[in-house]
């Protein structure tokens, strides 16, 4: 495992791309200069005291950081045991912690001297993350979109319009999230002398996964800090919810080393686990290669990848960054699953407990805190990082309760 210092946000150690066995950069040779020159410009870039200044103030003047570790009473009394406090990431600018991620990406663009950006996207949360950034630092963003997620999600499509965003229908393929990718991933080949490519998650090839994680550890930075100014200790549970895995690992990442602090990752368990239609990747995938590093991926037998399934778009992702690949496997964390039940029935409970909306993706987090909260001690402490806010839901949620809007 890479190891850290506690105290500085960006970590500054050499790194060969790879957590234990998986990462790497599985890549067309056309695309290594590209991730070689990204590579050589992160090590740069936080080095500088200058970049993670500029860093640091962008997210407490404009995205309203640091933001609260609340402890929420009502739902800790509720579940019955240990005392639940929220990471409230709902309350960053854009509504959820992709913004930190995000952001940081644009400002190393502009370092670099890019003076355009590209960005693809599933549902579009990404996307209209990627166009607040593009907007605030003055750089135009090209989204890819396939042309089915662009019919289905008219209404983030129009946000990116709004900021400036320019939308890229992709009609090949199936339509839709992977084939987007695949024309980001040649976009970016051949435009990669002024073009940044914004990854969404801690995926992709090396130097992606270190990146974003490195971006979203303020997450963890601040509990740290937080807990230790409210508690004074640590917490004993970390819990937050894993798509391709960013706000857990920005959660857990600057807690690895203290192992007396337990690390869980909630996956969505869609219908169960066992009708094949959810989106675990950890728990239920396998070994292999997507999106240019050796991770879990959820395949067929033949080693096709396969549909995934969640009520959340933010998690209904085939893959996972394989730096909780490797947790998984070294046994530093846990990774389960939450239902799609259980994440409605986790998002109603906060709703009536605490007044917080939170988005279906974090709700699975708090079906996972409150199932393991029953099983704890009422001095002991979970953190669940709720990672965003959920008005954006409404129409699922509603849908799914069987509620006529
Ligand atoms: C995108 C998103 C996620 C999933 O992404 P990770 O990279 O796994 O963090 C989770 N929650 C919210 C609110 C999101 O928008």
């Amino acid at each position: 495992m890479p190891t850290t210092e506690r105290t500085g946000r960006l970590s500054d150690l050499p790194h060969d791309g790879k957590f234990g066995d998986f990462g790497g950069r599985f890549v067309a040779e056309t695309l290594m200069p590209a991730l070689e020159q990204l590579a050589l410009a992160y090590r740069d870039a936080r080095q500088d005291p200058e970049f993670q200044a500029a860093f640091d103030e962008a997210l407490s003047e404009y995205g309203g950081r640091p933001t609260p570790l609340y402890e929420a009473k009502r739902l800790s009394a509720e579940a019955g045991g240990a005392r639940i406090f929220l990471k409230r990431e709902d309350l960053v600018h854009g509504g959820a912690h992709k913004f930190n991620n995000v952001m940081g990406q644009a400002l190393l663009a502009k370092r670099m001297g890019k003076t355009r950006l590209i960005a693809e996207t599933g549902a579009g949360q990404h996307g209209v993350a990627s166009a607040q950034a593009a907007a605030a630092s003055g750089l135009p963003l090209e989204v890819y979109m396939g042309a089915v997620d662009v019919e289905r999600q008219r209404l983030n499509v129009f946000r990116m319009q709004l900021l400036g965003a320019k939308v890229i229908p992709v009609e090949s393929g199936s339509r839709t999230l992977k084939d987007a990718i695949n024309e980001a991933l040649r976009d970016w080949v051949t435009n990669v002398r002024d073009t940044y490519y914004l990854i969404g998650s801690v995926v992709g090839p090396d130097p992606y996964p270190r990146i974003v994680r490195d971006f979203q550890r303020v997450i963890g930075d601040e509990i740290r800090t937080q807990s230790l100014a409210k508690l004074d200790r640590l917490p004993d549970l970390l819990v937050a919810c894993v798509g391709g895995g960013s706000n857990a690992i920005g959660t857990f990442y600057p807690f690895v080393e203290d192992t007396e602090v337990g690390l869980l990752g909630i996956e969505a368990g869609g219908e169960g686990i066992e009708t094949g239609r959810h989106a675990a990747t950890i728990g239920g995938g396998h070994k292999g290669i997507l999106h240019g590093a050796l991770s879990y991926l959820m395949a067929d037998p033949d080693g096709q990848v396969t549909e995934t399934h969640s009520v959340s778009a933010g998690l209904d992702y085939p893959g996972v960054g394989p730096e909780h690949a490797n947790l998984a496997a070294v046994g530093r964390a846990r990774y389960e699953a939450a239902t799609d039940a259980e994440a409605l029935d986790a998002l109603t409970r906060l709703c009536r407990t605490e007044g917080i909306l939170p988005a279906l993706e974090s709700a699975h987090a708090v079906a996972g805190a409150m199932r393991e909260a029953k099983k704890m001690d009422p001095e002991d402490v979970i953190v669940v990082t709720l990672s965003g806010r959920g008005d954006k839901d409404v129409h699922t949620v509603a849908e799914a309760l069987g509620v006529d809007l």
